[in-house]
């Protein structure tokens, strides 16, 4: 069986097509700029890397272009396009409506458009991409899986905001939790690595990439999440600084010459790292500059484990007793040093690092980084949401 994973962002398509009949990956690639004049895309198939030249007005253009280069007559990796049996759609914003993946019909397109209005700027091109791969693909299972689904088992405790109650009765204002497929994938692997059902586990999953999120899952569910009605809150990240004062917005509305939207534009995309740092909203580039003497951006990597700090703890307390504490993402699967400084000083709590395991874990690796006598076991897991989409997208087709 054949399933091509679809990720849409406002100008961008990320695919991968699976066979799972051995869960390989037979081509993915990512087409760019969508609608400009440099469009590009970067194919990846048979161990080679293709740029061929192209030009896409939209997502449906788009996926006409990714569509011909897996049946390419040089580096194509299926005759027909109808071998692609289904196709599974990474959709951002599931709202309160599912807790899972579902196979898309006229009903779950309405529910997707009414959650767009929480999270405008990833549903909308989640919904172009269904619609091009409706009319590309129509023999195809489509099948929709959300990034807020795994956190649909958090408890009003946890989901309601301290506010006006009836925000979230009329608004919908809550938290909803985002990376879920991540979260999942990477707390399913932890359960297989320590050799125990995940249904008997307490875990402590962070998501670090350009978002970063944190998640506390308790016998498998998760029960508090760092991100909330849209992905701003929580940890410091990229270009985001994830938890603040909210006065701070009225408080620049008020005096400084900025608009609402000027603010809403600097908390997206130029806080965070890089706006600690004013240099990058790499991790790569901050422990860099870091290292060579940049104050600032010493302090960017300082605030920004300081606050994963401070989750870590929180989400022990919450859960009492934890198994693992899991890295992911860019940061979390290669940057040791934020591992390090991320769990230093709590061999008290029970998490005690193997230093040197922690050096040489090897990209893409997992690896267990926790010393022989840690209670909480520290793990490094590469995260994959694009085979779990394809999994639970499998999972739908015979239904
Ligand atoms: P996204 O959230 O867009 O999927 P990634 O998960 O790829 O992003 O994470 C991107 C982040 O990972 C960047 O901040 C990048 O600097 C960081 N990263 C990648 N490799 C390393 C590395 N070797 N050391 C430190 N950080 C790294």
């Amino acid at each position: 069986m054949k399933i091509l994973t679809i990720n849409c962002g406002s100008s961008s398509i990320k695919y991968q097509l699976f066979d799972m009949a051995d869960e390989s990956v037979l081509a993915k690639g990512l087409l760019e700029r969508l609608g400009t004049e440099q469009v590009s895309l970067c194919h990846q198939a048979k161990g080679a890397v293709v740029q061929p030249s192209c030009s896409a007005e939209d997502h449906r253009d788009g996926l006409g272009l990714i569509l011909a280069s897996l049946v390419h007559r040089d580096y194509g990796v299926i005759e027909r396009i109808e071998q692609i049996k289904a196709v599974g759609h990474r959709v951002v914003h599931g709202g309160e409506e599912f807790s899972g993946a579902v196979r898309i019909d006229p009903k779950v397109i309405r529910a997707i458009e009414n959650c767009a209005q929480l999270a405008p700027l990833h549903n909308r091109p989640n919904l172009a991409g269904i619609t091009a791969a409706q009319m590309a693909l129509g023999s195809a299972v489509q099948v929709a899986v959300f990034d807020t689904a795994f956190h649909s088992t958090l408890k009003k405790v946890a989901f309601i905001y301290a506010l006006p109650y009836e925000w979230y009765e009329q608004y919908g204002i809550r938290r909803y939790g985002f990376h879920g497929t991540s979260h999942q994938y990477v707390a399913a692997s932890a359960a297989e690595m320590l050799g125990r059902p995940l249904n008997e586990l307490n875990l402590i999953t962070a998501h670090l990439g350009n978002g970063c999120s944190i998640t506390a899952i308790r016998r498998g569910k998760s029960v508090d999440h760092s991100m909330g009605l849209t992905p701003a809150e929580g940890l410091v990240m990229g270009t985001r600084g994830g938890d603040m004062d909210p006065a701070i917005v009225f408080h620049l509305a008020a005096n400084s010459d900025m608009s609402l939207e000027q603010i809403n534009e600097a908390l997206q995309h130029r806080s965070g790292l890089l706006g600690i740092s004013g240099l990058s909203n790499d991790m790569r580039d901050i422990v860099q500059a870091g290292e060579d003497g940049q104050e600032r951006a010493r302090l960017a990597l300082e605030i920004f484990v300081h606050r994963l700090k401070k989750y870590i703890g929180a989400y022990m307390a919450l859960l009492g007793e934890v198994d693992g504490l899991v890295f992911t993402g860019g940061i979390g699967e290669n940057s040791a040093v934020v591992r390090s400084k991320a769990v230093a000083n709590l061999e008290r709590f029970g998490l005690r690092l193997d230093g040197k395991a922690n050096e040489a874990v090897a990209q893409g690796q997992a690896k267990e980084i926790s010393a022989a006598d840690s209670e909480v076991k520290i793990l490094v897991i590469p995260t994959n949401e694009e085979l779990l989409i394809a999994r639970q997208t499998l999972a739908l087709v015979g239904s």
